[in-house]
């Protein structure tokens, strides 16, 4: 039986077999422990019904794991060298689909109906491309996708700011961005030694669920998440300097008072101590104030 890709051997010899190089600059760490790969499938709860969507295949070894699991996996990736590479690795999985795209610039929404169909349960399984976690996990979240959720791997101290709470040193835009669409959970820390080559910094496996409905119901998306960086723009600034400074709409100093008055925010605070209920709160009267 032939020994999976994930395998340190058997990766050593399809790279060399191909001659592939890796490219620093797509973020090409790939993984060579298949009991890894086999927790980050078993966080993403796949049935036989259930489709993946992978970013960055790489030589396919977590590709492999999840076409043993899943229905049908459709796979994400960007360098074309690798394609008769998963075209061969990939073989004996009919159930893979590789798609040669910069997953930035794909229409995901429409792979998904034509690759999957309606009301199927959808899962993003990745070890992503560390050059460009946020914007992917962005894009995925902000497109409205039919998605279950999303178990990723990326930067340990990117998954601790996506899943930090207020208070925390991690808490940022960025927690509040993810938390909006998703419960965050950070369910793994990973060891640099089990990728190839390793990669500068640690690493951890994130799991987002994405929610049925947002936790704070606003008016105006765009608004809310600008409030919410606004008020994060200067970290050592109160929320009243924050908001003053950095709100596009300007509103007068008094105003803005008023809003943290009606939401039941007082203005010597810092944004990092605002839930994200404060903050739904605050964007809807800052948004009535701004009518
Ligand atoms: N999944 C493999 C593994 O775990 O061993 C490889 C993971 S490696 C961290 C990231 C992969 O993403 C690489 O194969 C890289 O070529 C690919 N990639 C980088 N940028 C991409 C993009 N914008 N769209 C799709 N794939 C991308």
């Amino acid at each position: 039986m032939t020994k999976d890709i994930a395998t340190p051997s058997r990766t050593k010899e399809i790279l060399s077999k191909y001659g592939f190089s890796f490219k620093k600059s797509l973020g090409q760490n790939f993984l060579i422990d298949t009991n890894i790969l086999h927790n980050i499938v078993d966080f993403a709860e796949l049935s036989e019904q259930s489709c993946a969507i992978e970013i960055g295949p790489g030589i396919g070894a977590l590709t492999e794991q999840l076409a043993k699991r899943a229905k049908k996996v459709v796979a994400f990736e960007i360098d074309q060298r690798l394609l008769p590479i998963l075209e061969d690795t990939l073989s004996p999985y009919p159930n893979v689909k590789v798609i040669h795209q910069d997953v930035l610039k794909a229409d995901v929404s429409q792979v998904i109906k034509d690759e999957f169909g309606e009301n199927q349960d959808i899962m993003v399984v990745a070890n992503l491309p560390y050059y460009v976690t946020t914007p992917i996990l962005m894009k995925l979240l902000e497109e409205g996708l039919p998605l279950r959720g999303i178990v990723v791997m990326l930067q340990k101290e990117v998954a601790d700011r996506m899943a930090a709470g207020p208070n925390t040193k991690d808490y940022g835009s960025l927690s509040i961005a993810v938390q909006y669409y998703t419960e965050a959970k950070t369910v793994m820390t990973v060891p640099k030694t089990v990728f190839v080559p390793q990669p500068n910094v640690d690493s951890a496996v994130i799991r987002l669920t994405r929610r049925s409905q947002p936790p704070v119901q606003v008016e105006d998306e765009d608004f809310f998440f600008e409030v919410v960086r606004s008020s994060f723009a200067q970290r050592r600034k109160t929320i009243l300097n924050n908001l003053s400074n950095n709100l596009s709409k300007k509103l007068p100093k008094e105003q803005i008072l008023l809003a943290l008055e009606e939401a039941d925010v007082a203005p010597e605070r810092r944004g990092e101590s605002l839930s994200i209920q404060e903050f739904g709160k605050l964007s809807e009267a800052l948004y009535r104030a701004s009518q």
